[in-house]
């Protein structure tokens, strides 16, 4: 398995014949508003370029894989590039309507799609009130049988659910978001601690991204990877550049752990509010 990491969520992952890009935000530096709504010291976004690399990253890319449906994973230019090639579309049960109404060809990510063993794990973007208005949201164990297991955790806080995913299904490798994102109000992303946590009690390697990309992430790679050189992590958790290649071939047990058989989330009240304030 092949991570190109791109800029803050986006990446193009290969998973044996798949070239998956994951949640592009393409816009220009400066072309969408400050996240920092409710403090001060915003700037527009996203706050860097996209890397390079990205233009060959993105050749033969053979579908798309969106987390969420907020603005820094799915911006316009991300789904003009979409619709112009006419890819398809992975996304959950809560995303997938409102997806195909932006004339996205939309498959649910359900166990057997692309060829994968595949969970949906709940998870909460936020706490409290400001959880709820960010809307239903999940991550992804992706198990193909030819290649490393994969959990995507997307953007989340530290939940039980999280970590109860981490110990039943033993994932090979972990991608997942460390800016520590705040409007103002709470972290709406994991904090250094809960990173922490999180590699302690996973037992493979973990990529950590949704860094430097965007305002409201105030978090660095560099007070990143100190503190996971000071918990002795360094080992195991990788905090890619923009535009790093990283290779991952170890597999921990030779048959993956099965998915457990989950309702498909719909889409509710949360989603339609969120739908509004996102406004793609
Ligand atoms: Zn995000």
């Amino acid at each position: 398995m092949i991570i190109h990491h791109l800029r803050n969520a986006s990446a193009v992952v290969q998973i044996a014949e798949h070239r998956l890009l994951v949640d592009p935000m393409f816009s220009e530096p400066g072309s969408l508003p400050s996240f920092r709504f409710l403090a001060r010291g915003g700037q527009r976004n996203p706050i860097v370029p996209l890397p390079a690399t990205s233009e060959a990253a993105l050749e033969g890319v053979s579908g798309v894989l969106i987390t969420h449906e907020h603005p820094d994973h799915l911006d316009r230019p991300g789904l003009a590039w979409i619709r112009e090639r006419g890819l398809p579309v992975w996304a959950n049960g809560v995303d997938a309507a409102s997806l195909r109404r932006k004339g996205l060809e939309v498959h649910e990510l359900v166990d057997g799609a692309l060829g994968m063993r595949i969970e949906t794990i709940p998870s909460r973007h936020g706490r409290g009130l400001v959880g709820w208005l960010m809307g239903p949201v999940a991550g992804y164990y992706l198990a193909h049988p030819d290649e490393p297991s994969l959990y995507l955790v997307g953007d989340a806080v530290l939940t039980d659910a999280v970590l109860e995913a981490i110990d039943r299904l033993q994932p090979d490798v972990i991608v997942a978001p460390a800016g520590t994102a705040s409007f103002g109000l709470g972290e709406i992303l994991f904090s250094v601690d809960e990173l922490v946590t999180l590699a302690q009690r996973a037992k493979g390697a973990l990529l950590f991204n949704h860094l430097e990309a965007v305002d409201h992430c105030r978090t660095t790679r560099s007070q990143l990877r100190a503190r996971m050189a000071a918990e002795g992590l360094t080992q195991r958790v990788h905090v890619p550049e923009d535009g790093e290649v990283l290779r991952f071939d170890e597999r921990r047990t030779r048959t993956h752990a099965e998915p457990r058989v989950t309702a498909t989330p719909r889409p509710g009240l949360q989603k339609w509010l969120t739908a509004k304030m996102a406004g793609t």
